[in-house]
């Protein structure tokens, strides 16, 4: 069966990167595939927009990608901008949370841990019994939360301090709610296979020395690990490259309303200006929010299901300084902040000590996260209100006193899939369902992971269903 003409819905990097590999596939396998890439917006990069204005370049999204995973570099060197990398510097290592009136560094070691006045000693004698017998372990069949896990394994101070500020640096989500499965399904058998996490670290401690010692390449051994990998003009730079290869494939401002099923294997796709297109195959990657709303007339259940993904809004606020007015080192990537502390942000990125060119000369910047999950109502929030309350935190946490001179505020009022409890078996209701519709196609951040590397990842397993479909 030979399946030619193939739609993408969403030019965010999960489209743009789905089309890519799906048009060097077809070019290698020596087929002919008529792609074409519907975006909504003017400006393809979903999520990714870099803005340059007053000499600072801020990100209204993403600042970046991990390099301890290659999918995002691979489709770098694929696309040949892999020498304009620009990786953050050593500095951006040292992370801080902010816990009783002080920020106190991540320690990186049991010795730094032991000294640090992160956890309490009660803390961390509850802590120390991971390992031991007394934790019972995962329960068999349950989609646990992670907060039920990090109350059960580590106690409830380490959940407070450690797991629930982690969730809301990547999730902006609430650990009461999301699943452990779904967002870090990689903890979850760590703990399955080896007992516990600290007995994981220990072994694949162990285990890397081993590796090194034979001459192995070896990646981290547990945690994301990586170092924070950008361009110099921002990492738009990445979306709009792989827009410009595209070149006519991929078409700005055609905004897809609904998608329809002709026949068996024939789709529909029509555009909020008229426009019509037939496709045998139709790749959706956009949020699942927009998702249900154009696949409604395909299948209901499809729609409805998408529908219960939800999304944590979020508001990014970028503060710049003469660095002179700023007594704070800004020796790291940033601080987070536990709910526990009733503060008005999420944490707060150091963005001209990780980038140095994210500032003009004697400048800096701070990036400022807000809302989440736990705090949906503060994306309706005045500019006013946003630049007082951050204010606010900035003079509490690193003893900030002067005005910004520079703010902007970006506002997204459906930021971040949420992969709560209940997201796997959605998951499966979602591929049993869509066996129904042949040549209908998921990818993007709703799914299987909200990283810019596990949307490349999610891009490349789009691009082998299409291909295998012809
Ligand atoms: C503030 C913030 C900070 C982040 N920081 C990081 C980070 O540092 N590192 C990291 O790895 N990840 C980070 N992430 C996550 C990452 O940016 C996203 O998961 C990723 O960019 C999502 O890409 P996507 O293509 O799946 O979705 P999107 O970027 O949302 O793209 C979807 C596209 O679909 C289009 N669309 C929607 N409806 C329609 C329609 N009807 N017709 C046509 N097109 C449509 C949209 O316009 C959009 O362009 C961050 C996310 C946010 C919000």
């Amino acid at each position: 069966m030979n399946k030619n003409k193939i739609i993408i819905i969403g030019g965010g990097i999960s489209g743009l990167a789905t089309a890519w590999l799906l048009r060097s596939k077809a070019l290698a396998a020596e087929k002919e595939l008529q792609i074409v890439l519907l975006e909504k917006e003017v400006q393809s990069g979903g999520k990714i927009k870099s803005i340059k204005t007053d000499g600072y370049t801020c990100e209204w999204g993403p600042n970046g990608f991990l390099d301890s995973k290659p999918q995002t570099l691979d489709l770098c060197r694929a696309i040949g901008v892999d020498n304009n990398l620009h990786r953050s510097n050593d500095n951006a290592r040292k992370r801080f949370i902010y816990s009783g009136g002080e920020l106190h560094q991540l320690p990186d070691g049991a010795p730094a841990f032991l000294k640090s006045r992160l956890i309490s000693w009660p803390g961390k004698m509850r802590l120390a019994l991971e390992p031991t017998p007394f934790i019972a372990s995962a329960p068999a069949g349950v989609d646990e939360t992670l907060a039920d896990f990090g109350r059960r394994r580590l106690g409830g101070e380490a959940l407070d301090k450690l797991i629930a500020p982690m969730v809301s640096g990547i999730f902006a989500g609430d650990p009461e709610t999301m699943s452990l499965i779904s967002c870090f399904p990689r903890i979850a058998e760590l703990e399955r296979e080896y007992g516990g996490l600290i007995r994981a670290m220990i072994r694949l401690a162990k285990k890397k020395k081993q590796d090194i010692a034979a001459g192995k390449v070896v990646s981290s051994a547990a945690g994301p690990g990586g170092v924070l990998t950008s361009f110099r003009e921002g990492i738009q730079y990445l979306s709009d490259a792989l827009t410009t290869s595209l070149g006519g494939i991929v078409q700005p401002g055609s905004e897809v309303t609904s998608v329809q099923k002709i026949d068996s294997s024939v789709y529909s796709v029509r555009c909020s200006d008229g426009r019509i297109f037939e496709a045998d195959q139709v790749i959706v990657a956009s949020p699942a929010f927009a998702a249900a709303e154009m696949l409604a007339g395909v299948d209901d259940e499809i729609s409805g299901t998408l529908r219960q993904i939800p999304y944590a809004s979020m508001t990014v606020i970028c503060f710049g300084y003469s660095r002179e007015r700023i007594t704070h080192s800004l020796d790291g990537f940033g601080y987070l902040i536990p709910k526990k502390e009733g503060r008005n942000t999420l944490g707060t990125l150091w963005d001209s000590s990780m980038f140095e060119n994210r500032a003009p000369e004697g400048k800096v910047l701070l990036r400022s996260m807000m809302g989440g999950a736990c705090f949906p109502e503060y994306v309706k929030l005045s500019d006013g209100e946003v630049t007082s309350r951050v204010m606010q935190d900035l003079k509490l946490t690193m003893g900030i006193d002067a005005e910004p001179e520079f703010v902007r505020i970006f506002r997204h009022p459906q930021a971040i899939p949420q992969y709560t409890v209940g997201h796997g078996k959605r998951l499966q209701k979602l591929d049993e369902l869509l066996k129904a519709h042949p040549g209908l196609i998921l990818t993007g951040n709703s799914y299987r992971g909200i990283g810019l590397n596990d949307c490349v990842a999610a891009a490349e397993r789009a691009a082998e269903e299409a291909m295998a479909c012809n």
